[in-house]
């Protein structure tokens, strides 16, 4: 329920106007597929897989001679889920513990909510997680994780603002040891001045973890923003160059009409979504599943 508002204005963007498209002709032809095309397009989902679905939803058509218009719909959830289900598995990689997640992203993208939000997950799936203020270049970073920490109920390692943000993850590699925490989430500095930058900056805490942590599961999630559109592509694109990314987290989808990114993203960078953010509170992360997803969109 919570995805299916979360995502009402995706679907007014794509399934509300295929509903005017299909009815507005009667009989398909080039100039139907062609305004399809254009809907598509414009949420977001991607050239290349717009190009992809209308191919296949041309072939069908004719193969099997279908002559209504109003068959489009379905036959169109049936080929995103189709190409979705390409996508590859999309839970968090946590076990088995203990487990390490490193949350990487630009400031503003919703990193922090999203730790805070994973945190209350785990910690509801009944995990003892501990989360670490790698942001140390902003002093409202670290406040807002340990804003977070209390709302959720689990400690968070800190250090001064301006610190060396591997001593930070450090520090919490150890004191999770001690407290035999089962997954430690770890907030970091996404500054992309430029990408040798980001490179020294995330280098470093990557090797005190390879280091310090060898035997945990690790995972590197990276935070987009929906609402960027390409931009958000060209983001991951970058972080993707510097760092092993195995998951994304989708956030501000409620916030966007354009909620096509996901499988834009997914899709080009090969990089399986792992979580959606459909609003602001504790509960709105959500896993993200194709099945459930097209279902919201389509109805
Ligand atoms: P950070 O700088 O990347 O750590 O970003 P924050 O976590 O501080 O989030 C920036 C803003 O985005 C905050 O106002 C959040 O409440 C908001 N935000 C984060 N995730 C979502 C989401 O899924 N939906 C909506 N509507 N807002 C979100």
């Amino acid at each position: 329920q919570r995805l299916k508002e979360g995502l009402s204005k995706t679907k007014k963007g794509i399934t509300d106007k295929i509903d005017v498209l299909v009815q507005s002709y009667q009989s398909i032809d080039e100039d139907l597929f062609e305004e399809l095309e254009e809907i598509l397009i414009t949420a977001d989902i991607g050239v290349n897989t717009t190009m992809e679905v209308i191919d296949e939803l041309r072939n069908t058509i004719k193969q099997e001679k279908i002559k209504d218009p109003q068959e489009i719909k379905n036959l169109l959830k049936q080929k995103l889920t189709d190409i979705l289900n390409q996508l590859s598995s999309t839970d968090l990689n946590v076990e088995p513990t203990p487990s390490i997640i490193l949350v990487v992203g630009v400031n503003g993208v919703g990193k922090t909510t999203s730790i805070g939000k994973i945190a209350h997950r785990l910690k509801k799936q009944g995990k003892r997680v501990l989360l670490a203020a790698g942001d140390t270049f902003r002093a409202a970073a670290i406040d807002q994780l340990k804003i977070w920490g209390d709302r959720v109920g689990v400690d968070v390692i800190k250090h001064q603002e301006g610190s060396d943000p591997a001593a930070v993850i450090y520090d919490a590699i150890q004191a999770a040891r001690a407290r035999n925490i089962d997954v430690l989430i770890c907030d970091t500095a996404g500054r992309l001045h430029n990408k040798k930058n980001l490179m020294n900056e995330l280098g470093k805490v990557f090797k005190v973890v390879e280091r310090e942590y060898p035997q945990a599961t690790k995972e590197i999630l990276l935070v987009l923003d929906a609402t960027t559109g390409q931009n958000a592509i060209q983001q991951a694109k970058t972080f993707k160059e510097v760092a092993n990314i195995s998951g994304l987290v989708l956030t501000k989808l409620d916030g966007t009409a354009k909620g096509g990114i996901v499988i834009a993203i997914s899709r080009e960078l090969n990089i399986p979504v792992k979580l959606i953010g459909v609003g602001e509170k504790m509960e709105d992360l959500q896993e993200f599943h194709v099945k459930n997803f097209v279902s919201a969109l389509f109805g």
